[in-house]
């Protein structure tokens, strides 16, 4: 079961991601977390990777690439894999396309969440936090008792400022230009599956393990 898993931010990418690899016994290989892992621990990756990672720019692809391929590569992906942030850009994808012909494997589904930008404005900007004792609220989905209060503490409430609506519509724009390539593509080569995000968690996850199910 060899799967890339897309969404934007807010669409429930992680949650997906988590349950997909519990039900199915596959690692979940995100660039990200690797990038965050080397750091951490100070390797050479974690040097050539923070210095972009800090703009909140792209890693150059040849060191992404690498990465990946040398993670494909291990025995544990014998049975799958999911794929989580990326590959980012196109070029990214066909390199992924040659490591995989390499293994002699393919993808067999990219699935993407999709939920509705006005949807995923009204998620991302409804977090509230507790100035006293940083527990967190959506005024939508985990509403405070009382407007602006803190149920716990009665601290105020108050809004991250990377959670505010213009720098959140700003986050959502470069990443939306960032996917569409990668779906026009994707698309093209038949790989792409759409799964409708704006529904309950469990009914999108049933939908997922559906498809997947038709899968050996
Ligand atoms: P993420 O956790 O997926 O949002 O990734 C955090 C950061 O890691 C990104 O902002 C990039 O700097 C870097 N990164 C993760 N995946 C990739 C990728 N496929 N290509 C380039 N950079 C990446």
């Amino acid at each position: 079961m060899n799967l890339v898993l897309m969404g934007l931010p807010g669409a429930g990418k992680g949650t997906q991601a988590e349950q997909i690899v519990e039900q199915y016994g596959i690692p979940h290989i995100s660039t990200g977390d690797m990038f965050r892992a080397a750091m951490k621990e100070g390797t050479e990756l974690g040097l050539q990777a923070k210095a972009f990672m800090d703009q909140g720019a792209l890693v150059p692809d040849e060191v992404t690439i690498g990465i990946v391929r040398e993670r494909l590569s291990k025995d544990d992906c014998k049975k799958g894999f999911l794929l989580d942030g990326f590959p980012r850009t196109v070029p990214q994808a066909e390199a992924l396309e040659d490591i995989l012909t390499q293994l002699d494997k393919k993808i067999d589904y990219v699935i993407n969440i999709d939920v509705d930008h006005g949807i995923l404005m009204e998620r991302l900007t409804g977090r509230r936090i507790c100035k006293a004792c940083g527990a967190t609220y959506h005024l939508v989905f985990n509403p405070p008792a009382q407007e602006g209060k803190c149920d716990r503490c009665d601290g105020e409430l108050y809004q991250r400022a990377d959670d505010n609506a213009e720098t959140v519509q700003n986050r959502l724009d470069v990443n939306m230009q960032q996917a569409q390539p990668l779906l026009d593509f994707y698309d093209s080569k038949g790989y792409l599956r759409n799964i409708d995000g704006q529904r309950d968690i469990k009914i999108v996850f049933a939908d997922i393990a559906e498809l997947l199910g038709g899968l050996k």
